[in-house]
């Protein structure tokens, strides 16, 4: 019998799972309403450099073959320019390529003169930076839509601006949804709301717990072409997009940024990312910021994916990096539902059950 599954939550999470469980034959739909929208807003970098433990890095690698299978069905703008990484000592610089070699991941030391010719805009070259061949950027704004519109086309539905308040349940099994104007059944429903995730878990008893992690990023006015490569560098992570436009979360270090509030008014920080872009990049001539974007990112309180079953009938996926793991989570929710996960999948998953909370 045909399954009915309703996805809560249309970023690159929802999208992406939307996309993969009407591949295994469900009948999807997915709702979106609330205020959350990280993706729409992230730096887009995909890669599998930064990490938090030997796990994680496995599972963001596989997040990397994922975007190259998703590639192949969903006409996303994904650019594999590489990263080029020196926000690090260069004690901390031989250590992680020293550990990323160890895993098998592409990683190459590059000299000051060879940063140099790669990125010839830099102001300053550092001594040296590890370089990444494997690793992107995904045009962000446009990418669950994108996910969307290939589920779509499979035969799922999408309701937007409608808020759900909770899940509704019945015998302690979950039946579906509650909105201001009724409920709505299903067989399933997954949770993909990013920070709202916390609020509809509660409707049924359930913690999710999430961190307050607030970030701005900014993006400037269109420069001719200039970076060839996705920069993390002590200055900040920065790329230029295909508009010219860079790219720039504002706080330095953006990836491992633990601040709970923003402390600066979005024209303080974006001015003064902008002094950092400058020092950083020599040829950059009539360059300002056009807009500073404020977003909550979805980071679960051990900052690690959340992934799994919360009750009979409901499913969770909440994770910061989304843009990074969206579609390898997306292919092993799906496969997890339907009960088909192999013994790499499940091991795969296995730090990230919401049990552990
Ligand atoms: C500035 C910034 C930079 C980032 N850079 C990167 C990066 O370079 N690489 C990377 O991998 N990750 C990055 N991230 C993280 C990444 O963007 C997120 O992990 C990812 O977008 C989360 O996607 P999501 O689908 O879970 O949530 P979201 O994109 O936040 O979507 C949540 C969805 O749930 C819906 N929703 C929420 N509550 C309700 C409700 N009650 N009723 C109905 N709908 C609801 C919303 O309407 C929305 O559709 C960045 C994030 C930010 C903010």
């Amino acid at each position: 019998m045909v399954q009915s599954a309703i996805i809560v939550g249309a970023g690159i999470i929802g999208a992406a799972t939307a996309l993969q469980l009407a591949r295994t034959g469900h009948r999807v739909t997915v709702i979106h309403g609330g205020g959350a929208d990280a993706t729409s807003a992230a730096f887009g970098w995909i890669n599998a450099s930064f990490f938090l433990n030997d796990d994680h890095h496995q599972l963001r690698a596989a997040g990397i073959a994922a975007w190259h299978r998703a590639m192949a069905d969903v006409p996303v703008s994904v650019h594999w320019q590489g990263c080029l990484c020196w926000d690090m000592d260069p004690q901390q610089r031989a250590a992680t390529y020293a550990q990323l070699q160890a895993f098998g991941y592409p990683v190459e030391m590059l000299t000051k003169a060879e940063v140099q010719m790669r990125e010839p805009a830099l102001a300053s070259p550092p001594d040296g930076a590890l370089f990444f061949p494997s690793e992107g950027a995904a045009a962000s704004a446009d990418l669950a839509g994108q996910f969307l519109a290939a589920a779509q086309d499979l035969g799922a539905r999408v309701i937007r601006n409608v808020s759900v308040m909770g899940l509704t349940t019945q015998n302690g099994r979950v039946t579906g949804i509650a909105t201001a104007q009724g409920a709505l059944p299903a067989d399933r429903v997954i949770l993909a709301a990013g920070t709202g995730t916390t609020a509809l878990a509660r409707s049924i008893g359930c913690e999710i717990p999430l961190v307050p992690r607030p970030a701005y990023i900014l993006r400037t006015t269109p420069q001719d072409r200039l970076l060839n490569h996705i920069l993390a560098t002590p200055e900040g992570e920065i790329r230029q997009e295909s508009s010219g436009q860079i790219l720039m979360p504002v706080a330095v270090a953006h990836q491992s940024d633990s601040a709970e509030s923003l402390m600066q008014t979005p024209t303080a920080a974006a001015d003064h990312a902008m002094t950092r872009l400058k020092d950083l990049c020599g040829r950059l001539e009539n360059v300002d910021w056009a807009e500073v974007i404020r977003a909550e990112r979805p980071v679960p309180a051990d900052g690690l994916p959340v992934v799994g079953a919360i009750a009979d009938g409901a499913y969770v996926a909440v994770l910061h990096s989304g843009i990074t793991l969206g579609p390898i989570i997306a292919e092993l929710v799906a496969k997890d539902i339907a009960g088909r996960l192999d013994n790499t999948d499940a091991a795969m998953l296995a730090p990230y059950r919401p049990d552990r909370f």
